[in-house]
């Protein structure tokens, strides 16, 4: 069973390796970030709620990401396997998280920190492109990470977007609510005996490889 969550300051790249990893395992990827803009996009109530929120970057309330995840960890396809993208945030998710899936008989088998600079972190936000029909996602500050054509996608040419709430001031408050709440989850699950630390300053490919031996083989080298 690879049930996986990640531990990563905003841009380490946790929605990018997600993906990978869900192609290759065949298990799937929950992202707590999709699942509210989902709301969102569908104008629900909660959504309009929602909107203003995320666009200012600080934290969604517990109990409403809660509800979210518990019904999407309650479709059947996460029996395998599932990785979490986003969540947990802070503690008190942690532990939420913790009691789900203790009461389903599941717990967390793999906690991937993606440790990252602070200036790459905003580069990347700042450049950041994805293709809202593939979900491929590009860069227009890094060179390798440019589409060829710009603003369009290399695979199927839709128009690329950029997600309104990847901006500087956003970022700031996105960067100190991980230092202040998030990254204190690395010291409860390294109490746990779960967790493996990644640098994911290189390449996506570096980390992906990383990744994969630590999954594979038990191995951090
Ligand atoms: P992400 O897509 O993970 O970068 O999340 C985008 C935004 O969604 C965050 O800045 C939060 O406002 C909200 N969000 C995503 N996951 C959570 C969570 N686990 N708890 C609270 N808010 C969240």
């Amino acid at each position: 069973m690879k049930n996986i969550i990640f531990v990563a300051p905003p841009a380490a790249g946790k929605g990018t390796q997600s993906k990978l990893l869900s192609e290759k395992y065949k298990i799937p990827h929950i992202s707590t970030g999709d699942l509210l803009r989902n709301e969102i996009n569908l104008k629900t109530d909660l959504g309009n709620i929602l909107a203003d929120k995320m666009q200012e970057g600080t934290l969604i309330s517990d109990d409403i990401v809660l509800q979210l995840l518990n019904k999407r960890l309650d479709n059947n396809d996460t029996k395998e396997g599932f990785i979490l993208d986003g969540f947990p945030r802070n503690l008190y998710q942690a532990k939420a998280l913790d009691e789900l899936l203790y009461k389903s008989n599941k717990k967390i088998d793999y906690v991937l920190v993606l440790d990252l600079d602070i200036e790459i972190a905003k580069k990347r936000i700042l450049g950041r492109m994805s293709c809202p029909n593939c979900g491929a996602v590009y860069n227009s500050l890094i060179e390798e990470s440019k589409p060829k054509v710009d603003g369009f996608c290399d695979f199927d040419s839709t128009k690329l977007s950029r997600r309104t709430d990847d901006n500087e001031e956003t970022f700031s408050i996105r960067y100190k609510t991980y230092l202040n709440e998030t990254a204190p989850l690395i010291d409860y699950y390294i109490k746990k005996g779960l967790v493996h630390r990644i640098d994911s300053g290189i390449s996506k490919e570096y980390t992906y490889k990383k990744i994969v031996a630590i999954l594979e083989k038990g191995s951090d080298n």
